[in-house]
């Protein structure tokens, strides 16, 4: 008998429960055609006028007034051009929702009738062609229709949102300049952090999660390699900086497939060696540019120990003195990995799922790109994190790439556009409907 009473309760919750979420998701569906007109006017003109990082003026004026004009408090030049928008509604939890904003030097050949055409100076003060290649300007429009769709139904939901705009992403510089401008502690703290990158390898209408790491830390190493120089014709009076460079290469190769715990993914790519000028030269010196991506600090740390041995072991082999040892730089500050939060990862998911279906909600495997939002789950205030993949590509695009099996234009192409209205569609209805999940019902 009490059993049954337990029962006939839950039940009665449960229905209670699933017709609040219900009606939620019901007026998503409802009102998401009407926010793709609108925001599919604010994607093309980000889009034709993208700024490069910490350059992102315009484009952190049109967020600030844009976002206002949903009833959030804003607050502007926050870490440089960075944006902070509050909305409180109540006691509650406190979720934060990111954007960034900035574009890349890249000259867009992608032909689409909104294409950018802008030339701008970078920070440097040198001219640039400059494109949305990373899909920032989609995740700004993604972001201004969540926000618009969780204040529409705020009588739905009890807590604050903190959505923020972060500049200079591509240098991997924002979060961290907005961490320092006080973004933790002159706005209210976080409990959770969430935001897309949009995916340029899935379908358009839906989503990849990965509870765990997602993305890859990353640094990048620069080494001059030294040598004496000297006539083509006579190597033998030289010590070949080319011959050894190429060495080092090929050593540098054995860290990721014998030093690494096999288990711990890391990567080393050698992506540029320059050096000599001219054909019977034997050059003094020649330059290598690197990046390294790892998971795991302990990796990081061998890596780069393994690095300073290889080159340092070869240059001695080849016969050079203590003074004309490679000179190794490691940038002064790596991105760290992105690590999601399981239980997050799996709480937000279950809630797009609940809008979106199942199937559209898909399970993928980490990357060894890199991203910048894994800095505001390292600070102090330890703010669980989630990152997600907002699928990008045209369905019928994949599916003509999938079946010739063909690599479909990836981030930082100059052909990279996403299929802005399922994109958009799926990235709204997702993310309004997990953040209304997260913050739990008002009538509960
Ligand atoms: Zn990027
Ligand atoms: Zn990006």
């Amino acid at each position: 008998m009490k059993l049954k009473f337990t029962l006939l309760l839950l039940s009665v919750s449960i229905s209670f429960v699933s017709g609040q979420s219900g009606k939620q998701n019901q007026f998503i569906l409802n009102t998401i055609e009407e926010e793709t007109v609108k925001y599919r006017a604010v994607y093309q003109d980000l889009h034709r006028n993208p700024e490069l990082s910490l350059m992102e003026f315009e484009t952190s004026k049109k967020i600030a007034k844009a976002i206002k004009e949903l009833g959030y408090e804003v607050t502007t030049g926050v870490g440089g051009n960075g944006v902070v928008a509050v909305l409180r509604n109540g006691p509650g939890r406190v979720i934060m929702l990111r954007t960034d904003m900035d574009a890349l030097p890249v000259k867009e050949n992608t032909g689409l009738p909104f294409a950018s055409t802008s030339i701008m100076k970078n920070a440097a003060g040198k001219d640039f062609p400059a494109m949305h290649a990373c899909g920032h300007d989609l995740h700004m429009s993604v972001w201004l229709g969540t926000l618009e769709m969780i204040a529409r139904l705020k009588n739905q939901w009890k807590g604050t949102i903190v959505a923020i705009a972060e500049p200079a992403e591509e240098i991997s510089g924002g979060s961290l300049n907005m961490i320092n401008d006080g973004l933790f502690a002159r706005f209210p703290k976080p409990d959770v952090a969430l935001c897309y990158h949009v995916s340029p390898e899935l379908p358009a209408g839906t989503i990849g999660y990965c509870s765990g790491p997602i993305f890859a830390g990353v640094s990048n190493c620069d080494i001059t390699v030294y040598g004496r120089g000297g006539h083509g014709a006579m190597p033998h009076k030289t010590i070949d900086p080319v011959v050894l460079t190429s060495r080092i290469v090929l050593d540098l190769q054995t860290i990721v497939s014998r030093e690494t715990n096999p288990v711990k993914p890391a990567v080393v790519t050698v992506a540029a060696i320059n050096g000599g000028s001219k054909n019977n030269i034997i050059p003094d010196e020649v330059k290598m540019l690197m990046t390294l991506r790892f998971f795991d600090d302990e990796v990081f740390a061998h890596m780069k120990e393994a690095i300073s041995r290889i080159a340092r072991g070869d240059a001695i082999a080849a016969g050079l003195p203590d003074d004309k040892m490679p000179l190794i730089k490691f940038s002064d500050e790596a991105t760290p990995p992105v690590i999601n939060n399981k239980n997050l990862v799996y709480e937000s998911v279950s809630y797009m799922q609940d809008i979106l279906g199942k199937e559209k909600v898909i399970e993928v495997e980490p990357a060894m790109v890199a991203e910048d939002f894994g800095q505001y789950g390292l600070t102090a205030e330890k703010i669980t994190i989630a990152l997600f993949w907002l699928g990008g590509v045209n369905q019928e695009k994949y599916d003509e790439y999938t079946k010739k099996g063909l690599s479909l234009p990836y981030l930082h192409s100059s052909l990279f556009a996403p299929d802005f209205d399922p994109a958009f569609k799926c990235g709204v209805k997702a993310m309004s409907r997990a953040i209304i999940g997260l913050l739990g019902n008002k009538a509960n």
